[in-house]
């Protein structure tokens, strides 16, 4: 099967793609440095990583529970802290968490899909 992928799609991808794994996001998180909470959220490299799969065209897997009740996205206040110490210059707020928050409220708390899930029994 031959698959055509933009360029916008290969570029947001390609981003997250650059971590080099340096932790010092999740070490200036306040979430994790300050409030302690690495028990419920997972931190800004993991959020990297996930977008880095999520937002790959031809991903098709359904991370939004995930990221809502495992992962505590819900936590991060974006203060963007993290973006600022990248080193890659990943815009690790803008490009990373906050889709994936958007997506989380579209699975969650959208009307429409509050409806259809409560019809399909999910
Ligand atoms: S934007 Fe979110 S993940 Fe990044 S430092 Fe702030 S609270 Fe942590
Ligand atoms: S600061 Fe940037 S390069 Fe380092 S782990 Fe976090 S996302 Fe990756």
């Amino acid at each position: 099967m031959e698959w055509k992928i933009s360029q916008l799609d290969v570029d947001r991808v390609q981003e997250f793609r650059k971590c080099i794994e340096c932790f010092l996001c999740q070490d200036v998180c306040h979430v994790l440095r300050e409030h302690d909470k690495k028990e419920q959220f997972a931190g800004p490299r993991f959020f990297v990583r996930i977008a880095g799969l999520e937002m790959h065209p031809l991903d098709g897997h359904d991370r939004a529970g995930l990221l809502k009740d495992q992962l505590g996205l819900g936590l991060c206040n974006i203060t963007k802290c993290c973006t600022e110490v990248c080193p890659e210059e990943i815009r690790i707020t803008d490009n990373a968490i906050i889709p994936l928050k958007e997506r989380v409220v579209d699975e969650f708390y959208d009307p429409l899909t509050m409806l259809f899930r409560k019809i399909r029994g999910r």
